[in-house]
């Protein structure tokens, strides 16, 4: 790492455990992944702060922050074989990557897809398979999961993901009508049903049902 990239690091790490993200492994996963390969153009300069920014098919790379919460509450074990909808940029997959046995991710955006593999290519993260689907009726060719995370909001827990879920799985799924305020849940599947805890605010892109035209 050259001296400006270990003191940017440094900093965004910082930033992090300021805003609550205080578990190790995550930040580690953090650490090994810059945040600046996944933002183009304009606003790649503001890859190190915490908001989120805008990709391509209108879509938003996550707030940092909200990426490390999102993480450290899917508490992710190194066999895990997880699930992420919603690709976008490819970031929060990339920080799965280093925690995960195998990440699956998928976005309706088959450009999105196609330039996160990209990146995924030069970073050598051969443990990511990206492709183009709708997320919201899961996987079922790869299912079950340890873990899955959505990144867009759903009005309910969609009732495929529910149920590609291992027992004693966990799965972190911001749910909530787009325009208004929505709540990370996280929801863990007992023996017998699923328990919800309700985690934090939060604002997402919606989810939306089929592919999209580009
Ligand atoms: N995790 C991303 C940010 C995701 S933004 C990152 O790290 O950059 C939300 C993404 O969810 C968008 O790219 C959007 O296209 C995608 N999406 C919305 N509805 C979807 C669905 N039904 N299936 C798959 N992807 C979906």
């Amino acid at each position: 790492m050259t001296e400006d990239r270990a003191e940017r690091q440094m900093q965004f790490l910082f930033q992090l455990r300021q805003r609550g993200v205080m578990d190790k492994a995550t930040l580690n996963a953090m650490e090994k992944v810059d945040r600046g390969a996944f933002v183009k153009g304009v606003f790649a300069e503001r890859a190190y702060e915490d908001m989120p920014l805008p990709i391509a098919c209108g879509q938003t790379i996550s707030q940092p922050s909200v990426v490390g919460l999102m993480t450290q509450a899917l508490k992710v074990q190194p066999r895990d074989k997880v699930l992420e909808v919603g690709t976008g940029s490819g970031y929060q997959a990339a920080v799965l990557s280093h925690l995960a046995r195998r990440v699956y991710t998928v976005d309706r955006h088959k450009r999105l897809v196609r330039e996160a593999q990209v990146i995924f290519d030069a970073l050598g993260l051969t443990n990511i398979t990206a492709f183009p689907a709708d997320g919201s009726h899961g996987l079922p060719e790869q299912a079950p999961f340890d873990r899955i995370l959505v990144t867009a909001a759903a009005e309910d827990p969609p009732g495929p993901l529910l149920a590609q879920l291992k027992t004693g799985g966990i799965m972190i799924v911001p749910v909530g009508q787009s325009d208004a305020v929505q709540h990370l849940i996280k929801v863990t599947r007992t023996e017998t049903g699923y328990d919800y805890d309700e985690l934090r605010p939060v604002r997402f892109v919606p989810l939306v049902e089929g592919l999209g035209a580009d």
